[in-house]
């Protein structure tokens, strides 16, 4: 286990939400203890090629990660629209590019994904 992700239920995403469910998504508050009393998994940054990944409402690690590492997940395993798509420059050579969501994946990219959490199984 490397973060436990903490905060309020919402329903629809922003750009910083984390879906934990088919409509649930999870907003960070200010009692955590990462930047600004945020909790730290609202800091995680997406990487295509990932170290993290999201079992329920923990982040656990893939692989071992060296201390200083930064710990990345990759959105499109957990988000299925996302509010706010971006152009990746994780530098991996698996990178996709755009970020927008497992919705908009291509079959074959959706079968690369190392992981993808279960509530995004049931969604067409
Ligand atoms: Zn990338």
């Amino acid at each position: 286990m490397v973060v436990a992700v903490t905060g309020v239920e919402v329903a629809m995403p922003t750009r910083y939400t984390l879906q934990v469910g088919a409509r649930l998504h999870v907003e960070a508050q200010q009692d955590g203890d990462g930047p600004d009393g945020y909790p730290v998994w609202r800091f995680m940054n997406h990487g295509c090629e990932p170290n993290v990944v999201l079992r329920g409402r923990t982040f656990v690690a893939m692989r071992f990660v060296p201390a200083g590492e930064e710990l990345t997940f990759d959105y499109d395993s957990t988000e299925w629209d996302m509010a706010s798509p971006f152009r990746c420059h994780c530098s991996s050579p698996f990178c996709r590019g755009t970020i927008r969501g497992y919705r908009h994946l291509s079959v074959v990219a959706r079968q690369q994904l190392k992981q993808v959490a279960p509530h995004l199984l049931g969604l067409a």
